[in-house]
């Protein structure tokens, strides 16, 4: 009986080593880390970069401002 309980510690300590390992070798969700920002420079929206419309070296919000342009 002594034999069967240490059979069954020891499947549960390589269980554990197994699912601790699995997870280490996951890479965390949040690595991309915080998203870049930029301004329009029509209306001063601020939004991310990645959806920015660029033209002469300006960020713009949407086509439309990109059309209208800089404001003045
Ligand atoms: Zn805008």
């Amino acid at each position: 009986m002594a034999k069967f309980l240490l059979f069954i510690a020891v499947l549960a300590v390589i269980y554990a080593l197994l699912r601790a390992s699995s997870r280490r070798s996951r890479p965390p969700p949040a690595a991309r880390g915080p998203e870049a920002m930029t301004q329009c420079a029509h209306c001063g929206l601020h939004f991310p970069k990645a959806e920015a419309v660029s033209d002469a070296g300006h960020d713009y919000c949407n086509e439309d401002h990109r059309r209208l342009g800089v404001r003045s």
